[in-house]
């Protein structure tokens, strides 16, 4: 590898870091994307795409203005990236049903028509529907479905092409993604020289590191912590003997986004397993157990494909999206949970404006890297 001066260096192609390149990017800032894999080679190639920025792990404070924020400019990418990358992501509006198969289901639903019927930004609403609504909107919903509940406003896309398109329009404004393993730094007077790779040294002006999971690699380079770990997650794609569905679905602790090309995905496995990333049999029986519960006539479908992928959560399950503390050129941009995709675009423009001007207009209550290293 060639001695390369490059302004920003970051560590990680998933959302985050191909996000972060590209509102760098678009601020004329020379980025150097370092990426072991490839560009959404992990968690940010294999989530479910789900966008619903109204209710989730932590919600509704301190993420919520975040989450809204962040759904506003994905709306603003997927209006631009396809065209500009020729990479279409299916970024679109979408709906959920959310079903009872039990009474102890039934609060949830509630909660939800609540949330979805006083959002505060327009475009979302809910409807309490009775067994016979959902049997109309869907009737390959079990029979013994006590109610449920359509909410609409919400969005969805496909990851890995998301992703991907955030990783071509970053080097359409100059960023450059360098394939190798960040291994070390080389420091001098506060401040990260360079990012020592398994093939040389890319010296840096800042360091951002946005590694997922594995960001802990970090904490000895810098003596500070940054406490993400890995909760993975397996996802079991289905092709029906029909049509795909119309609209994400839940119920019986059975989640599903329907897909444009017809495929169910049904999931995802919560599990504390390290960086264990193999396909369980337990985690596609409960899984498939699951989705043939609220949607029986999936027992006739093909197993098209079995994933798994790592969330990278903290310890407060909110992000960290900040300067490192006691670092002059040092940032992190990690810890999006269940959510990572839904919040990349703010995660990654707030950190690119933190880095150019100092600020952000982006809401990161809560987000500060230092909450851990008081
Ligand atoms: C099953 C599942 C379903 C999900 N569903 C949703 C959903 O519906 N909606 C939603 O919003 N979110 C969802 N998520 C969460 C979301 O996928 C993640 O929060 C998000 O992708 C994390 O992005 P990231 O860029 O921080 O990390 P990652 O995608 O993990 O990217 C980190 C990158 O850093 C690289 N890297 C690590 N160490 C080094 C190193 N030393 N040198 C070079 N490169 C390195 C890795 O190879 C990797 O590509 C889901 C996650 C899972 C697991």
């Amino acid at each position: 590898m060639t001695n390369r001066a490059t302004d920003v260096v970051i560590i990680g192609g998933g959302a985050a870091g191909a996000g972060a390149a590209y509102y760098l990017g678009q601020r004329g800032i020379k980025v150097t994307i370092l990426e072991r894999e490839s560009i959404g080679s992990k968690a940010s190639g294999f989530n479910a795409g789900g966008l619903n920025p109204l209710e989730g792990h932590g919600w509704p404070e301190p993420l919520q203005p975040m989450a809204l924020q962040s759904f506003n400019l994905h709306q603003d990418l997927w209006g631009s990236l396809p065209g500009k990358t020729g990479i279409d992501y299916h970024g679109r509006l979408s709906s959920i049903i959310k079903v009872a198969l039990d009474e102890n289901e039934l609060p949830e639903l509630r909660e939800t028509l609540q949330i979805f019927n006083n959002a505060p930004e327009p475009g979302f609403s809910a409807e309490w529907l009775e067994r016979e609504d959902v049997l109309a909107l869907e009737p390959r919903v079990t029979p013994h479905a006590l109610a449920g509940v359509r909410a609409v406003g919400n969005g969805a896309l496909d990851g890995l092409e998301f992703t991907e398109a955030l990783g071509v329009a970053a080097q359409q404004v100059g960023a450059e993604v360098v394939t190798g393993t960040a291994v070390g730094l080389r420091l001098g007077n506060g401040r990260v020289e360079a990012v020592v790779t398994d093939d040389g040294e890319i010296p840096c002006g800042a360091l951002l590191i946005a590694a997922g999971p594995w960001c802990r690699n970090a904490e000895p380079w810098l003596d500070i912590a940054i406490p993400v770990d890995p909760l993975k997650g397996q996802i079991i794609r289905m092709k029906p003997d029909g049509p795909g569905l119309d609209h994400e679905l839940t119920g019986g602790g059975s989640s599903m986004y329907n897909k444009p090309d017809g495929l169910i995905w049904c999931g995802a496995t919560e599990e504390e397993a390290g960086f264990d990333l193999s396909l369980t049999d337990e985690a596609r029986e409960s899984v498939t157990a699951k989705a043939m519960r609220l949607m029986p006539s999936l027992t006739n479908a093909e197993v098209a494909l079995h994933t798994a992928c790592l969330r990278p959560v903290t310890p407060d399950w909110l992000p960290i999206v900040g300067q490192a503390p006691g670092w002059e050129n040092v940032y992190i941009c990690t810890g999006g949970q269940k959510k990572g995709i839904l919040l990349g675009p703010a995660m990654s423009k707030g950190i690119a404006e933190i880095i150019a001007d100092g600020e952000t207009g982006i809401s990161l209550d809560g987000c500060d890297p230092a909450r851990f290293n008081s």
